[in-house]
This record gives C-alpha cells, structure tokens and sequence, in this order.
C-alpha cells in the first residue's frame, strides 16, 4: 500500500525541526531512519500530514566518550554502535543487543533515538538501555530536558516524548572496573523480534560475590520491565545454581507476558528463566575478564 499523501520537510538545524513541529503539532511526525515509520505509514496506522526528516542533523550523529559515560547522538545507526570499539570495549551489554536488532539492512537504516521513540514491546535497545541505567537527553521548544529509561516508556508504541519532543542524545554510564554485562534474547529466526530477552548488569565485590545487578527483560510487558525481585535475590549474595533457579523462578513470576504469535505466556515465563540463568553466567564471566561472546538465547 502507499501512504497517505503527506508535505516533506528536511530542515538543516534543530531549532527549524522544532519550529515546524510546533507549527504542525499533531499532524507532523519526525522521520529518521524510517525503519518503523515508514511501514506503519505504508500499512496507513500512521498517516502524518507533515514529515520533518532529520537527516540533516548529522551533529546528532556519533559516539564518543565524555567523563564516565558514552555517548550516543540520537541519529546513530544500530551499525554504527554495532562497529564501535568504545561500544565493544566499555558495553558489551549494549553490544550484545544491537548485533541482533533485525538483519543487516534494517542496523544500517536504523537510528537508536528512531527504537526507543518506535517504543516497540519487543524492542531490543530499551531493555539494554534500562539495564545499563542510560538517560535520554531531549530538546523541545520548551527547552531541555533529561530523562530516565523508566520515565520515557509509558506504554507499547507510547512514550512520554511530547509532540514537539526530540530526542538528541543518549547517554550511557559506563559501568565500573569489575563489572559485566550481557544481553540474550530468543527469537525464532534470525532478525525477527524477540520472543523473550534479559539484560543484566553485575558488579562483583571484593569478596568476588555479586555485588550491584541489574536485570532488564524484554518483549514480556508493554515495555521493557525490571526484575526488580530477582535482582534482590542476587544482590550481595555469593552466585550459587540453587540462588540462580530461586531468582529465574521470581524473574518468571514478576515479568508481565501476553499471548501473541510468538508464544504464550507460560512459554515467554519459561523463556525469561532459562535466559536470565544464561545471562548472569556470562555476565560473571565479563566481571571476571573473560571475554565471552554471546548467541542468540
Ligand atoms: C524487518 C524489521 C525487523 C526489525 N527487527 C527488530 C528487532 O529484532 N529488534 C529491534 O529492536 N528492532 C527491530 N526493528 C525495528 C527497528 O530497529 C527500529 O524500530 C528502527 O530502527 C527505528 O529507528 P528509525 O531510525 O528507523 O526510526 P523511524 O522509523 O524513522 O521512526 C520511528 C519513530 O520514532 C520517531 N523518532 C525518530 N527519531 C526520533 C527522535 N530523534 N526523537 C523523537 N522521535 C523520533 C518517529 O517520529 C517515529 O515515530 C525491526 C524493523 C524492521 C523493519
């Protein structure tokens, strides 16, 4: 199907992004890689009267590392983060989940800001990003704004973003020496969503216990959720296989799935324990210094 006829628009600043979606308010949307958009547009579930491109921004492009944190423009392409020896070398766990964001056409079309505005149940960037405790730096003609991964997933395919609302930058902690981090996700065949999925983020204490963790899952609840009880369980706590099934069992319990053609809910509850016990090991490892790399769950 084509879209429904709509104005094109590719300003060269963000200030003229702004001002026309201040003009065209409900009626406009931003476009950037068009890897979600452009089909919604096709399938007529979206029909914007105005399209602002923001190709020309490529001062939203990059990354770079700055204090403790690296970061991301908003118009970085998934292959981009996906070549990126800083991305390698300081997160692996955002590494890990941008290698399997769809196939190799959509990570070189594809923008980071572009996944977590599309806000996708099954997404693989806002798990990783919610795991890796990243925030989300905005610009609108209110001014700026920065927000948590909590405060910009509202609902599946909803965020908190206004109409006016650009994402610009995302910006990720690098974790600490002693740290690992690890993103699996299941899916039944390559480059399709993933059935189920699970970040965590360890620290290791002195003792070479498991100190911090933080565990994200993904595709079971609109939005990617935290396992808040099983990062209880493991916190401060030496890793043993019987701790490991106690805290799958509370990941299996505390995620929100629903039934759809990628499984049901008892399977992605299933799923969301094997993978949480895989992620943690590798995720150990990493802390160890090991270089491990991941498959597909
Ligand atoms: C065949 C296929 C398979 C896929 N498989 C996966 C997968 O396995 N895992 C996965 O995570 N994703 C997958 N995706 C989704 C894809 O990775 C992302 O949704 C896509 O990259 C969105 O980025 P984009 O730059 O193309 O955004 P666009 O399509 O251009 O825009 C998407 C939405 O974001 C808004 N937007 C874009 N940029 C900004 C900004 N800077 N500020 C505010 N709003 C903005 C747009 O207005 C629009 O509402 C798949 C997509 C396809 C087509």
């Amino acid at each position: 199907m084509y879209p429904q006829k709509f104005d094109y628009f590719c300003p060269d600043t963000l200030e003229g992004v702004i001002e026309l979606l201040t003009r065209y308010g409900e009626d406009a949307r931003v476009l950037a890689g068009g890897q979600s958009l452009i089909p919604l547009m096709k399938l007529r579930l979206a029909s914007p009267k105005y399209l602002i491109d923001l190709d020309k921004l490529q001062d939203l492009s990059g990354i770079s590392e700055q204090r403790n944190e690296v970061s991301i423009g908003a118009l970085t392409r998934h292959a981009e983060i996906e070549e990126s020896e800083l991305v390698q070398s300081k997160l692996p766990l955002l590494h890990d989940a941008v290698t399997v964001v769809a196939d190799v056409q959509v990570r070189n079309l594809g923008t980071l800001a572009g996944s977590l505005a599309h806000a996708d149940p099954a997404g693989d960037l806002a798990p990783a990003l919610l795991a890796l405790g990243a925030r989300i730096n905005t610009v609108s003609s209110s001014g700026k704004a920065t927000l948590g991964m909590g405060e910009l997933m509202v609902d599946a395919w909803s965020t908190s973003l206004g109409g006016d609302q650009v994402i610009t930058e995302i910006l990720v902690p690098i974790p600490p020496q002693g740290s690992g981090g690890a993103y699996l996700k299941f899916e039944r065949r390559a480059g399709d969503f993933a059935v189920a999925s699970i970040g965590v983020q360890l620290t290791l204490d002195q003792k070479g216990n498991c100190g911090d963790i933080v565990i994200a899952m993904g595709a079971v609840g609109v939005t990617a959720l935290r396992a808040e009880k099983a990062e209880a369980l493991l916190s401060n706590q030496p890793i043993s296989d019987d701790l490991l099934k106690e805290a799958a069992s509370a990941a299996s319990a505390e995620c929100d799935p629903f039934s759809d053609i990628r499984g049901s809910v008892e399977y992605k509850r299933h799923l969301i324990g094997v993978l949480l016990r895989r992620a943690v090991e590798v995720a150990l490892r990493r802390a160890a210094g090991e270089k491990v790399k991941t498959v597909h769950g």
